[in-house]
């Protein structure tokens, strides 16, 4: 239908839209009279998409149709309908979120989708509503009859009001009688809604009242003088061992914040918020702390979100997305453990939410501090260089010692055995002392399942996903073959599909194994299992965390979903069953991951009184990640990283991108890969980057689809940004089909 031609030049007659597609650009329509005066900027919208209705974002409203808009008037759609009378959107998040998809050579649209509460644009999450009844203030002055009477009796009983299905069914009446007290003034019936409470009924603990330390005050003043210079953007690291007091120091810098009028942010990964730390926030703040994480119902997230929409929550403390959060007026972003995988989205679209974190603060002239026992490399470098101002947190609370790490050579152990173990004789023993003294144990081991791979002794065969280039692992639980890439599954075959040969060989031992191992020589020790197979459930996790707490656990083994952010005062001992499998992976993180699990572990062990044991199990006691993390010595990592980071060409010295591209037929993946080379060396005429590719990603094929990998290395920011700009524009133009190319900027895995 050809839009009319605008009336009112005042009110907005045009409005640019982004929607919910990989897209790298806004679409125009044509806002019917009757709308113009209600459309807001940030406002969701209904408008026509080819034959389809999305919803999309109102980022531009024009009153006229600007020059530079090259289109058929007559062509251009009118919106269907304006789904907010208030926009979800405020304007610093549709910047943020323009900023962060331009950043990440990402779409608007989607990351707009991203930033809402899932579930909100088909409607499936609605505000929780409640029809209740209410003495009106006129009451006593009138003399009703039955069974009015015992209306009013009921209602002043229960201190003036009910709920509406209450009320009827405890005066045994229909609604007539309860609308004729409405109409006569003497009730009021209204609605309201009801907040689902993620914690409701949960008791809070007492707030400590602590005297900070020396350094923890000395950090504390430099961040709450920050925030007191008004309207400037700081950068902080906040550089602290594990149990250094980081947490007290985020709380009252959040105090000061609130106290100045200003909100405040905490990012967490996605483990670290435990349900005890959720608990010791509300204790402090009270209902003035929403929460976002990603066990909570949709519903419970939505009321949280608008709980933080309408300004009745000034705190948000949240996973990833939670860097969304439409918090006005914030003066403070905290991100703890900032080091943390976690905190990437790796799906589309693709961000980091430590990044976007700072870019909030920098937008909104704010103060971050990132946090973290084990800085990423790229942080400690802008420490270094001065971009960010570094504090330091040395010493453990109280004095307490760090856990002594200690490797155990797993080669010695096969020399003593003549075979492979999975628990060497040092972990059994110190288990068997720990618990002895009625102390708790955790155990990880980064790889679920029971065995991770199926080995055919007589032809040399693994049993592999047949939509996956990827080994499946064995499930006792479930007699099943697993792929943990696909969710593909089958029942664990007798014979060799291959060769018919029954001599199957189970390798490589997951919790599932190691817990049933542990189970059978420890009989008398409570042993939980948690990962992704036994916490499938919501509360599962939450509920098992909460008895070790409480010592009704003696031994959690794990995946490194209990790594981080637990404090539990009572372990003494942790152990590391395989850690050699971090280092194995085609990852140039794989040193600095290792070397922060080690830490990390290591932090959840001697929290409290009492001092704690850390044994790790390698094949390569050798390796200088290892050699440091025992030593907890991160600069002495640092030092040694960073020289192999220049010598490679790695952040934080290159920019990197990864473009993948993905198909189920391997020819056209190609083709458009080769035309992608081919746009990225032309685009790259000042060599100011590095192209690798394309070749095969180390998981060649997924999810039926086969995977070839561009790496693209960027001597600045810039330069990365430009060449990729123009390449991705016009390998579309020369055919390139870009619904198989999949941009990551600053990729954490490089697979
Ligand atoms: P981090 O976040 O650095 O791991 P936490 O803030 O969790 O450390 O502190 C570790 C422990 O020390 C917690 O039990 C906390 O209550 C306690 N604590 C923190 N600051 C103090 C202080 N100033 N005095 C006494 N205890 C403290
Ligand atoms: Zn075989
Ligand atoms: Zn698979």
């Amino acid at each position: 239908m050809p839009a009319s031609k605008p009336q009112n030049p005042k009110l907005p007659a045009y409005v640019e839209a982004v929607l919910p597609v990989p897209l790298r650009r806004s679409f125009t329509y044509c806002v019917p009279e009757v709308m113009r005066g209600a459309i807001k900027l940030g406002a969701r919208l209904k408008v026509p998409f080819g034959k389809r209705v999305l919803t999309g974002y109102a980022v531009k409203l024009h009153a006229e149709l600007p020059p530079d808009i090259e289109f058929d008037e007559s062509k251009i759609k009118n919106i269907v309908e304006i789904s907010d009378d208030e926009p979800l959107i405020t304007p610093e998040i549709l910047k943020l979120t323009q900023w962060t998809a331009d950043y990440y050579a990402s779409f608007w649209g989607e990351m707009l989708k991203a930033s809402l509460p899932a579930g909100i644009n088909t409607e499936k999450v609605r505000p929780k509503r409640r029809k209740a009844v209410r003495l009106s203030a006129l009451s006593k002055s009138l003399t009703p009859t039955e069974p009015q009477q015992r209306i009013i009796d009921l209602l002043e009983a229960s201190g003036g009001e009910m709920l509406f299905t209450q009320l009827l069914e405890k005066a045994g009446v229909g609604a007539s009688p309860i609308n004729t007290l409405a109409k006569r003034g003497i009730v009021e019936v209204y609605v309201e809604d009801v907040r689902r409470d993620p914690l409701a009924g949960a008791a809070f603990p007492a707030r400590e009242d602590l005297t900070l330390t020396g350094e923890q005050q000395a950090a504390l003043d430099q961040i709450t003088a920050a925030i007191g210079d008004d309207g400037k953007f700081k950068a902080f690291l906040l550089h602290g061992v594990t149990g250094s007091g980081k947490t007290e120091v985020y709380i009252r810098a959040m105090q000061f914040a609130l106290d100045a009028g200003l909100s405040a942010m905490m990012l967490v990964p996605e483990i670290a918020l435990t349900p005890v730390f959720s608990r010791r926030l509300r204790s402090v703040f009270g209902s003035d702390v929403a929460i976002l994480h990603s066990n909570l119902s949709q519903g419970e997230r939505y009321d949280e979100w608008r709980r933080i929409r309408r300004g009745d929550a000034r705190i948000a403390i949240g996973t990833r997305s939670a860097v969304f959060a439409p918090l006005e007026n914030i003066g403070l972003v905290i991100v703890d453990e900032e080091h943390d995988p976690s905190y990437r989205q790796h799906e589309s679209p693709f961000y980091n939410a430590r990044d976007v974190g700072v870019m909030r603060a920098h937008l909104a002239g704010a103060v971050v501090v990132l946090g973290s026992a084990t800085p990423a490399m790229e942080s400690f470098h802008n420490a270094q260089t001065g971009k960010y101002t570094y504090l330091h947190l040395p010493d453990r609370i109280g004095g307490r010692g760090l856990a002594a790490a200690e490797l155990v050579d797993m080669r010695d152990v096969f020399k003593r055995f003549g075979k492979d173990v999975a628990l060497s004789p040092e972990l059994l023993d110190a288990i068997a002392e720990t618990h002895a003294k009625g102390e708790q144990v955790i155990i990880l081991l980064n790889r679920r399942g029971f065995s991770q791979f199926v080995l055919c002794r007589t032809c040399g065969e693994t049993l592999k996903c047949k939509n996956c280039d990827i080994t499946l692992t064995f499930h006792r639980g479930d007699g099943k073959l697993l792929c943990h890439y696909c969710n593909y599954r089958e029942k664990a075959p007798r014979v060799c599909p291959h060769c018919q040969s029954e001599y199957l060989y189970f390798v490589g031992e997951g919790t599932e194994n190691i817990a049933d191992q542990l189970a059978k020589k420890f009989p008398a020790m409570r042993i939980a299992r948690v990962d992704r197979d036994t916490m499938a459930h919501k509360g599962e996790m939450e509920d098992v965390l909460l008895r070790f707490a409480a010592g009704s656990i003696d031994m959690l083994v794990g995946t490194q979903m209990i790594a981080k952010g637990h404090d539990f005062p009572n372990v003494t001992l942790v152990g590391v069953i395989s850690v050699d499998i971090g280092l194995g992976l085609p990852d140039l993180r794989s040193a600095e991951r290792t070397f922060q699990l080690i830490t990390q572990v290591a932090g959840r062990s001697g929290r409290g009184e009492k001092a704690g044991r850390v044994l790790i199990q390698t094949y390569y006691p050798e390796h200088y990640a290892l050699r440091h993390a025992v030593r907890q010595d991160y600069e002495g990592f640092y030092a040694e990283e960073i020289k192999f980071r220049q010598r490679l060409g790695y952040p934080p010295f290159f920019v990197l991108a990864s473009i993948m591209i993905k198909h189920r037929d391997l020819a056209y993946a190609s083709r458009t890969a080769n035309i992608l080379r081919r746009e990225l060396d032309a685009a790259n005429s000042a060599r100011h980057c590095r192209i690798l590719g394309p070749a095969p990603a180390s998981i060649s094929r997924l999810k039926n689809e086969f995977r070839l990998q561009v790496i693209l290395k960027g001597s600045s920011r810039k330069a990365l940004r430009d060449t990729l700009q123009i390449a991705l524009a016009n390998a579309e133009n020369d055919g390139a089909d870009m619904r198989c190319v999949y941009v990551e900027i600053d990729p954490v895995n490089l697979m």
